[in-house]
């Protein structure tokens, strides 16, 4: 199962790098900048976060005890939280960069690109409206992108939005089509709300 789930994540890694490609006027996207890690639900299946604790296995311990810490002391914040949605900072972030990169989940593999939401106006990164990808043609004011600021960015390629969402991203289809399940679906830390005595085999 993990091996089908490894050709998927190849499969959509390649058209996501197309994606990119094709967007690069866009995208200030670079090391350091980890915005995108921060004060978020990141929904992640089982078979991700099996993946991602693969990664995880194969770093050194002082970097996995550094996790484990951030771990424990997001899911005690989360157990004493009371409103609806926790958001927090991802615990595989260390230093600024993610720990297990090559081993990140498909939604972290979207960050950045703008996405296709049907009906509604294109959705661009919450980072645009902190100066960042897509930021050039955004009219902030009208929340939505501007022709004006797209002719006077002198940008070849236009703004461009693709079918990224995590809901498609991890469909059935995907998973007829690759032959695994990605299984149930939770925030990040949801599943590591018992880190007492956890084992990652
Ligand atoms: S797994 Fe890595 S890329 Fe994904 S949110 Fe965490 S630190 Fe960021
Ligand atoms: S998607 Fe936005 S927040 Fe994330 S690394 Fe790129 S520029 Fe920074």
């Amino acid at each position: 199962m993990l091996e089908n789930y490894i050709k998927y994540l190849v499969f959509i890694t390649n058209k996501l790098k197309v994606f990119f490609e094709r967007q690069k006027e866009y995208i200030c996207c670079k090391k350091g900048c980890s915005l995108c890690c921060r004060n978020a639900e990141f929904p992640y299946s089982k078979m991700e976060v099996k993946f991602l604790l693969s990664g995880f296995l194969l770093l050194d311990k002082e970097t996995q005890a550094k996790i484990e810490e951030n771990l424990q002391k997001t899911a005690d914040k989360k157990k004493e939280f009371k409103g609806d949605v926790f958001l927090y900072d991802c615990p595989f972030l260390i230093g600024g960069s993610c720990s297990v990169y090559d081993y990140r989940g498909v939604v972290c593999r979207t960050f950045g690109l703008m996405e296709n939401v049907k009906d509604k106006n294109s959705r661009v990164p919450f980072c645009a409206y902190k100066g960042l990808n897509y930021s050039q043609v955004l009219d902030e004011d009208k929340n939505q992108l501007s022709e004006e600021k797209f002719k006077e960015s002198g940008f070849k390629e236009e703004p461009l939005s693709f079918n990224i969402g995590y809901k498609f991203l991890t469909s059935e289809d995907f998973e007829k089509k690759f032959n695994f399940e990605f299984g149930e679906k939770l925030p990040l830390i949801d599943w590591f709300m018992d880190m007492e005595g956890k084992k990652y085999e």
